[in-house]
């Protein structure tokens, strides 16, 4: 038997990027900004680190895209997925069958996840299990005798996903522009932004104000017109908001008052980002469904869904056919990869280390960026950190002076990042990120030495 190669013997790099420029439309990218520079093409990873087609090595502080929890070269998943490959590449959980893959996952979510946890419906990525939220909530209500209940409540500055419904949910505004979004049903009330709307307040007052807000927007619509509220347990793409520790019982509180259905979008926080294995129990959210995604295979193999709690699993499974799934619902190969990712993030502890020793140890030295000074504020929670550049510093968060952001002090931060070996994301002004979880604590210190480097290189720009 003769073997092709998997990978073809590559171009060089102005090579790839002529046909990048010339065939590939990239998500979320200003293509003529693109093409100027040239897309950098990444050919491989290992641990923490990533390398280019020039050879150039970069530490990915962003975990590929919030998600390589795991680490990058992992063998025994790529043996685990081989294995399902040569065995049962393929086959649909429609009609009455299923897959030992999906089964067993399905079973190990369910041990993994909160209290009340018992049921997982799979999608394929977070996009598909945020609208697959929008329909279950609306079908448990019309099950529940209360069918008018069909508005979702969530929040501006919000990420859910790119497809309709989950653009639509987030509350991005450039996104909204772009195709008359948000579809009818769904609004928007303001996020728990402490730096940006808590002047006047402690931290923990604001949480119960901004919390607030959700009482205010559920009486306007009339509760007999609330099917649930979503939020992400802390802003990712937003910029790595943590809300005050005094917002999410509150939140709760107002949810039970009004019997109002609560989905903890856990996406970027499940499967052990923030230290535990869900950000809901951390925050003591009790939601009544979960969305994830990237972490639940540490992105080896998409592989999206939603837990969902006993109080919706039970009507659903009581009201017959419930007219939603996707080809790749329960993809035997993506749950092969989502349980060995498992089976590595227990044996290895990675999600103790992050709560009892790497985190404690990357807030310290993260913290310590806030001396710095373009930097406002540095914060973070277990394996998610933000800081903020800022032209004039205060001791007090609502004094100190923002850039004007037609300088773009972000992106060219986040320029001098990439070219220094070292992938930060950027989100205006903030400056985020998210590593995988194997992390060490020596290589926290490599990557804070290199974004204070970086730092001031932007410091000679900026200022
Ligand atoms: N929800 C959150 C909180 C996310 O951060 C993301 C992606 O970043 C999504 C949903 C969408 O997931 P996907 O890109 O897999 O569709």
């Amino acid at each position: 038997m003769t073997t092709t190669p998997i990978v073809p013997e590559l171009p060089d790099t102005k090579g790839l990027q002529r046909l990048d420029t010339a065939h590939y439309l990239h998500p979320f990218t200003d293509h003529a900004a693109l093409a100027q520079k040239g897309a950098r093409v990444m050919v491989r990873g290992d641990g923490i680190y990533l390398w280019d087609s020039d050879g150039r090595k970069a530490l990915d502080a962003m975990s590929g895209l919030w998600c390589v929890n795991v680490g990058y070269g992992r063998r025994s998943i790529t043996e685990a997925v081989a294995r399902q490959m040569d065995t049962l590449p393929f086959y649909n959980s429609f009609f009455n069958t299923t897959t030992i893959p999906a089964v067993q996952l399905a079973a190990k979510l369910a041990k993994i996840a909160p209290a009340g946890f018992n049921h997982v419906f799979f999608t394929g990525s977070g996009s598909e299990a945020n609208d697959t939220n929008v329909r279950m909530v609306r079908r448990y209500w019309d099950l529940a005798g209360q069918p008018e209940r069909t508005v979702i409540i969530s929040r501006h500055n919000a990420y859910h996903g790119s497809t309709m419904a989950g653009a639509s949910l987030g509350g991005m505004s450039g996104m909204h522009v772009q195709g008359g979004l948000p579809i009818p049903g769904i609004v928007h009330i303001e996020q728990p932004h402490y730096a940006d709307y808590g002047a006047g307040m402690t931290p923990e007052e604001f949480g119960i104000h901004a919390a607030g807000w959700l009482e205010e927007r559920i009486r306007e619509l009339g509760p007999d017109k609330v099917a649930a509220f979503i939020g992400e347990p802390v802003q990712g793409a937003g910029g790595v908001i943590i809300p005050p520790s005094t917002y999410w019982p509150e939140i709760r509180r107002i949810c039970d008052k009004y019997d109002v259905l609560l989905i903890a979008d856990e996406v970027i926080t499940g499967f052990g980002r923030l230290g535990t294995w869900f950000a809901s129990d951390l925050y003591g959210m009790r939601p009544d469904l979960i969305t994830f995604a990237k972490g639940v295979t540490s992105g080896y193999v998409p592989l999206g869904g939603v837990l969902v709690g006993d109080r919706v699993a039970d009507l659903l499974i009581k009201g017959g056919d419930f007219n939603h799934g996707f080809t790749y619902s329960g993809h035997p190969v993506a749950c092969a990869a989502a349980l060995e990712n498992i089976r590595i993030l227990e044996e290895e502890g990675l999600v103790d280390r992050v709560a009892h020793d790497t985190g404690p140890y990357l807030q310290q030295r993260f913290g310590s960026l806030a001396a710095h000074p373009l930097v406002g504020t540095a914060d973070s929670l277990g394996f998610v950190a933000g800081l903020t550049l800022v032209r004039r510093k205060a001791a007090n968060v609502h004094q100190q002076v923002r850039f004007d952001p037609a300088l773009g002090a972000g992106m060219l931060c986040r320029a001098h990042m990439f070219d220094n070996g070292v992938i930060m994301r950027a989100v205006g002004d903030r400056m985020i990120i998210a590593p995988p979880l194997v992390m060490t604590r020596d290589q926290v210190d490599e990557m804070i030495q290199k974004i204070r480097f970086c730092l001031d290189l932007t410091l000679a720009d900026a200022m």
